[in-house]
């Protein structure tokens, strides 16, 4: 594949601020190095007939898809989730764990790490993203949360060393004890430290951000609005988030864990520059079927799903969505009505900047050609990672 030249033309190229008809992208390399000019005669020539050319798009938070989670601690049971979402777009993501024991999230850091070395066939691996084991029993949603675990430095420094610089992300409630050792602990790593299934009240929030934890895990899930406590009333973590111009936030974009005006406001409120759209999928992501586990094939959380999400089997919460980043873009642009150019900003350059990285999230000459062709239904009919062509509809 090196030194592979692919010119892709003819169709509607969708940038941060406009869509330019008619126009085109050379690949060389696998990165981008020519945009809207004619084909060089040394270059394979594709023309997508009017489709859309797009950004691929990159899941900060994914926990599973086509039968497999990362949670199987297998590196070809993770292979098989990146393969499953670049079919539907996705070209990079995070690989998300779940509050588990000790031993077993050392087992998927270390699958993740013999993952990395095998060949990309589907979305790039670009890190891990630990949800837990630090959360409120309160907020925990559908996270096997036993007894509340508060950060040591031990602990914390037990899983860095493990994983190699490859924990990128890590959530934690902030109302526990030690938030400002995690907060320090992860900025000395350059680990993106998050706000995640939490009962925080706003204060408690404020004072997470001054310590630099400045994005929320799935925001409007298991994160707090106003509650009555011993006779007073507290705004929560929302409305915090609202007034905070520093704070980014990732929503579930499934149609399901936020509901049109929930996401509707908080993309008034946010702006695209500081929300990214996510998965939060499942195993159960790309397949038809109707009962799941959520989190690891043994000893996971059984799930059943009902009206196109994951469910825990009283229908008490969601568990896990089963999501991806097409219908993300279709929920948000087609169902709710945001224009094209912020969705896919919201799918691409927004998650790129939150988690720095500098070669993706656009297309602009220098970047990975990580893109996305879709039809005018918004379906994807090719995907190109780092320049290879991965997935064709
Ligand atoms: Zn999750």
């Amino acid at each position: 594949m090196a030194n592979k030249n692919i010119w892709i033309g003819n169709g509607k190229v969708v940038f941060p601020d406009r869509v330019f008809e008619n126009g085109s992208l050379l690949i060389s390399d696998g990165a981008i190095s020519a945009i809207n000019e004619p084909c060089p005669a040394y270059a394979e020539k594709i023309s997508v007939d009017g489709k859309y050319i797009m950004p691929g798009f990159i899941d900060l938070h994914v926990h599973g898809g086509g039968g497999s989670d990362f949670m199987d601690a297998e590196p070809e049971a993770m292979q098989n989730v990146c393969r499953a979402h670049c079919m539907h777009g996705t070209t990079a993501l995070f690989a998300t764990t779940m509050t588990c024991e000790d031993d077993v999230l050392k087992s998927v850091i270390d699958a993740y790490k013999k993952a990395i070395e095998l060949p990309i066939c589907g979305a790039q691996l670009m890190g891990l993203h630990l949800e837990g084991p630090f959360f409120s029993s309160r907020g925990r949603g559908a996270q096997p949360v036993g007894e509340e675990r508060i950060p040591t430095k031990e602990v914390l420094y037990d899983f860095i060393r493990l994983a190699d610089g490859n924990i990128k992300r890590w959530d934690e409630a902030p109302e526990l004890e030690n938030t400002d050792l995690f907060a320090k602990v992860m900025q000395e790593n350059n680990i993106l430290p998050s706000i995640a299934h939490t009962s925080a009240i706003a204060d408690i929030a404020n004072r997470a951000f001054d310590l630099g934890i400045k994005h929320i895990t799935h925001f409007y899930s298991a994160t707090t609005t106003g509650q009555k406590i011993d006779g007073i009333v507290y705004s929560g973590v929302n409305e915090a988030v609202f007034l905070r111009d520093d704070v980014t936030i990732e929503v579930i974009a499934d149609g399901r864990h936020i509901p049109k005006e929930h996401m509707l406001l908080a993309y008034k409120i946010k702006g695209a520059d500081n929300m990214a759209l996510i998965t939060d999928a499942m195993r159960a992501a790309g397949t038809d079927c109707k009962t799941s586990m959520l989190g690891a094939k043994v000893g996971g959380v059984p799930v059943v799903i009902k009206n196109g999400v994951a469910q825990l089997p009283d229908l008490s919460s969601y568990a896990g969505s089963i999501g991806t980043m097409d219908k993300a873009l279709r929920v948000a642009h087609l169902e709710y009505g945001i224009p094209l150019t912020e969705t896919v900003k919201m799918l691409s350059k927004t998650p790129a900047r939150i988690m720095n990285l500098d070669k993706k999230g656009e297309l602009k000459v220098g970047n990975d050609a990580d893109v996305v062709i879709m039809d005018d239904k918004f379906e994807v009919a090719e995907v190109y990672v780092c320049g290879r062509e991965l997935y064709k509809r």
